[in-house]
């Protein structure tokens, strides 16, 4: 099998606390990382790197791990710019403009609503992504649920039901004969192209009750649990997810103490050298509230409280139609109050965290060989740098991309 040396590593990020210069990321300066068999199986400095059949000469660019994006909707037709223009022109966001999408995803052929999850897959690729969660939740029909998971497994392990994205039209008086067709017919389509179950819990979409029915059929299957969660208002679903013990709850825009101290109380040391973390990752997606001109979740009272947080695209049509993780860097950094350190380890590391993966999202021997090359010499530029595209390599499992 053949070796690859990234080499002349101006500042790698490592994300292995202690290493090089400590610090959650593992900074390590002047550093080069061997690539074999799609793994790295070497990490140091680069005066003292082995031999290896190819090399790649980065220059004194910063390298960091792959983006890990946990939460994003690829799979739809269609897409919602004249909402997005209404919204900016003062009309509030409520959710209800799934159900548009629903209708066009419906009427898509297979091979549109492939092209678009390639597309947005590459997307995503070329700005570093190297894992990304797809879910379904625009089909809602036993039939189309289980396409859009079928066609989201072609590009990805990490599929997640969404059956329970909001009810629809046909259902709107019968919320409940919804919930039975999910938990039933439905789940039993999805499941076997699914690792995760999702609902949107929050008005208007999945109450208490619905979401408990739902995640639990889902757990029965052995599916892990994922909710949406406090996005547009207070609620039960980071609770619940938290009880359910769910890798992640995602939005946590909406927030009582209660929610953080739920959060907070899933705190573990592992003594496995990778610190401290919450089981349930708090996974926050500023793109939609940047799409929606809504208030930012609190990532500070998160972060002060010791909940791990990550940070994911929320790449869908009508609340956030970005697919870059350095955008989601940067809005975190300067609207939420995040470190860049703390951002690029919730983007990458907290990523990997919310999937319940430890061989990504870090690089140290025995991780997935992800790596991106930055036009930068630092991690900082990220957010230092907003809208640039810094990109510059892409190597996914030890592949140049
Ligand atoms: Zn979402």
């Amino acid at each position: 099998m053949s070796t690859l040396l990234v080499d002349n590593i101006g500042e790698l990020v490592t994300n292995v606390p202690g290493h090089g210069e400590g610090g959650p990321l593992g900074l390590r300066r002047r550093a080069a990382v061997l690539v074999e068999a799609g793994e790295v199986v070497w990490v140091g400095p680069a005066r003292d790197a082995p031999a290896a059949d190819r090399r790649i000469d980065v220059d004194g660019a910063a390298v960091l791990p792959g983006f890990v994006d946990s939460h994003a909707h690829l799979v739809f037709a269609g897409d919602r710019a004249a909402e997005f223009a209404a919204r900016m022109a003062g009309q509030p966001y409520t959710g209800g403009g799934i159900r548009t999408t629903v209708g066009a995803t419906r009427a898509a052929s297979d091979d549109e609503l492939r092209a678009t999850v390639r597309r947005l897959r590459g997307e995503a690729l070329r700005q570093g992504t190297t894992t990304i969660e797809v879910k379904s939740g625009y089909g809602l029909t036993v039939t189309d649920e289980a396409r859009s998971l079928r066609i989201a497994a072609e590009v990805t392990d990490e599929t997640t039901f969404l059956g329970a994205h909001v009810v629809p039209a046909e259902y709107a008086d019968r919320p409940d004969d919804y919930v039975g067709l999910v938990c039933g017919p439905m789940l039993a389509a999805a499941a076997p192209y699914a690792r995760w179950v999702d609902v949107f819990c929050e008005r208007g979409a999945f109450d208490a009750d619905h979401t408990r029915a739902i995640l639990t059929c889902g757990q029965a299957v052995g599916l892990g649990v994922r909710v949406h969660a406090n996005q547009l208002a207070p609620g039960p679903g980071v609770r619940l997810g938290v009880e359910l013990g769910a890798a992640s709850v995602d939005h946590c825009t909406h927030l009582t103490d209660a929610d953080v101290d739920a959060l907070a109380s899933t705190r573990v040391d592992p003594g496995d050298g990778d610190g401290p973390h919450t089981t349930t990752v708090a996974t926050l997606l500023p793109g939609a509230e940047f799409s929606t001109r809504s208030p930012y979740p609190d990532a500070r009272r998160l972060l002060d409280a010791g909940v791990t947080v990550a940070l994911a695209t929320d790449c869908n049509p009508g609340s956030s139609y970005t697919s870059s993780m350095p955008f989601c860097v940067a809005l975190a950094v300067r609207e939420m109050r995040m470190t860049p350190a703390e951002a690029v380890w919730a983007a990458t590391a907290g990523g990997a965290r919310a999937l319940r993966r430890d061989d990504i999202g870090v690089l140290r021997p025995g991780a997935r060989a992800d790596l991106v090359v930055l036009d930068a010499p630092s991690h900082l530029h990220l957010a230092y740098r907003p809208g640039v595209p810094l990109i510059r390599q892409v190597l996914h499992n030890g592949v140049p991309q």
